[in-house]
């Protein structure tokens, strides 16, 4: 590390977080939108929200939440939720592993605590799907303890309120803000989880990573990046991994039975539905693929390309439209697909080969 930029560090680990908490605070109960989730906000409540908006932007997560909160009202609901109904109720979301996770970690509250999550850091972090994040979302918000929960808004506002050069996926930069914050946190429950929520506000309503309105911030005047004109550097983002191809032959094999749909059994989206696919190579052929899986007299009526881009993997899809005689899967109707069969959305957009 240059001198330059070890005296940069030193300089923002001695910023004044306990400056922090009133403004901010302040400005959040003034101006907080109305979500659903600030609504009696029980710790399955905010566990389910925190775990939706892990992936999803908040106005798509509010339909998916309200959705799942009516199917599936409390943690025994989720507990004892027949799994193809779980996966049609996270359909769109995708990241499936994350809800047969919840689903795990309901079943432990349920059995070992009662069907009470317990409010403890510990006990809390030993919960299938539950890191850092989540319990700090948990602990402050649902049960109001000094708990900071630091995502990737909250990473942002810290660290260009104190001009920090670390590298936001380094997990040492991460404990040093999370101990910062436990040590300003607000002394009564209301306070810890307002603080939590106003944090992460901010960095979604105010302090966004292109649009950033420092003129309107509650932070403004302790902010070193406003100072210094610097809001764009930071935050210090690690080197971009560029994604894995993939190519892949999807097939929407129709037969008199209905659309074969079977399940993954290896790679992304293992044991979720698919349209029977394969991973392929140039100069494959999907008529061999065809045969190797004994479908019988079939006809490729119309290919479309598509593609689904993963978080570290971007899939290059030929979707085939075939109709058969018979073919040794599965078969729905489009309708029991819409209804009923959870498909990842990287499936789901094959159906479009069916349509000239
Ligand atoms: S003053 Fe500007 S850069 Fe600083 S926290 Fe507020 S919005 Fe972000």
């Amino acid at each position: 590390m240059t001198d330059q930029k070890q005296e940069q560090l030193k300089r923002a680990e001695g910023f004044p977080f306990e400056r922090v908490p009133a403004p901010l605070i302040a400005w959040y109960r003034a101006n907080k939108r109305d979500l659903p989730w600030r609504v009696n906000p029980t710790p399955y409540r905010v566990w389910v929200s925190e775990i939706m908006l892990q992936q999803t932007r908040v106005e798509a997560a509010k339909e998916y939440y309200l959705r799942f909160l009516s199917a599936l009202p409390t943690v025994f609901d989720l507990a004892a939720c027949e799994e193809e109904k779980l996966l049609k109720l996270w359909e769109g979301l995708g990241y499936y592993s994350r809800v047969r996770n919840m689903q795990k970690a309901a079943k432990l509250v349920v059995e070992n605590y009662g069907g009470e999550f317990p409010a403890e850091e510990k006990a809390l972090k030993g919960l299938p799907g539950i890191g850092d994040y989540t319990v700090g979302a948990v602990l402050s918000i649902a049960f109001g303890l000094p708990y900071p929960a630091v995502d990737g808004n909250v990473l942002r506002v810290l660290s260009r309120v104190s001009e920090n050069p670390s590298d936001i996926s380094d997990t040492k930069y991460r404990e040093f803000l999370r101990e910062k914050l436990r040590a300003v946190y607000p002394q009564d429950r209301q306070g810890c989880s307002d603080f939590t929520q106003a944090l992460m506000e901010l960095g979604a309503l105010i302090c966004k990573p292109a649009v950033i309105e420092c003129s309107v911030c509650p932070l403004k005047e302790l902010c070193s990046a406003r100072k210094n004109g610097t809001q764009k550097e930071y935050p210090v983002m690690p080197e971009k991994k560029g994604k894995r191809e993939e190519s892949l032959f999807v097939f929407v094999i129709e037969t008199e039975k209905g659309i074969a749909i079977r399940k993954r059994e290896a790679g992304v989206l293992k044991g979720m539905n698919e349209f029977p696919s394969a991973v392929v190579k140039e100069g494959d052929l999907p008529e061999e693929t065809l045969k190797e899986w004994g479908v019988s007299a079939f006809n490729i009526v119309r290919q479309k390309k598509y593609t689904h881009i993963f978080t570290h993997i971007r899939w290059n899809m030929t979707c085939f439209f075939v109709r058969a005689e018979d073919a040794p899967f599965a078969a729905y109707s489009r309708e029991e697909i819409e209804r009923e069969v959870a498909l990842p959305t990287a499936f789901k957009q094959c159906l479009g080969v069916m349509i000239d």
